[in-house]
């Protein structure tokens, strides 16, 4: 889980792992998540690791970076520079790990604040259009599209690890042709109001 400070890392997390919604969870916390997942008949036992967020001054940990099989980027729909520092996260984590693509979904957070938006359901389409990956916005608060975000993931995990098998319902890259290994045991949930892949799906 990477993204700027406060879009709602933990609480994506928390909601997803434990099914509730933690109103202030403590900034620097970077605990790691484990979950039993479902996804299309296949159990997955996800590890998750939430991190403390990065802004343009603090560089994402190596550790963070690299060896993991996919990467949720969350920005929140309400902060702008949040928005802006997705792609900058999405190039530290390739020129770690020395790769031109990694499995990654985009998560709009606080889809919930919609006063307070900034950043448009649009935008953040377009922005998984040109990275080549899969998007969601989601309300940790009101635990919507939590799941998808994480079924979303699991799929791109999926389509790196077996091009040919995953079927999906878009049909971008196919990978770089790097292996994750055969460790990764897989994730779950069904949401039909997400996307995976490009942003050809609507909302
Ligand atoms: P992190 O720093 O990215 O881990 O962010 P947190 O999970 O700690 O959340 C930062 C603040 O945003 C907290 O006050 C949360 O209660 C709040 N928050 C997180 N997710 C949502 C959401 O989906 N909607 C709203 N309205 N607030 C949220
Ligand atoms: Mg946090």
């Amino acid at each position: 889980m990477l993204g700027s400070r406060s879009v709602g890392k933990s609480s994506l997390a928390v909601q997803f792992c434990d099914n509730h919604f933690v109103d202030s969870y403590y900034p620097t916390i970077e605990e790691s998540f484990s979950k039993e997942f479902k996804y299309r008949g296949k159990e997955y036992q996800l590890e998750i690791q939430d991190t403390a967020g990065h802004d343009e001054f603090s560089l994402l940990n190596a550790k963070y970076a690299v060896g993991w099989h996919g990467y949720v980027i969350v920005y929140s729909v309400a902060s702008k520079a949040s928005f802006e520092m997705v792609p900058i996260i999405r190039d530290k984590i390739l020129s770690y790990s020395g790769v031109d693509k990694v499995p990654l979904c985009i998560v709009g957070n606080k889809s919930d604040l919609e006063q307070q938006r900034t950043v448009s359901t649009e935008q953040g389409k377009e922005l998984a259009k040109r990275l080549g990956c899969a998007f969601t916005e989601a309300s940790a608060k009101h635990n919507d599209n939590v799941i998808s975000a994480f079924q979303m993931l699991v799929a791109e995990i999926e389509r790196e690890l077996n091009p040919d098998s995953a079927k999906t319902t878009t049909s971008q890259t196919q990978g770089s042709g790097q292996s994750w290994g055969s460790w990764f045991k897989g994730i779950l949930g069904n949401n039909p109001n997400t996307q995976g892949g490009d942003s050809s799906g609507g909302r």
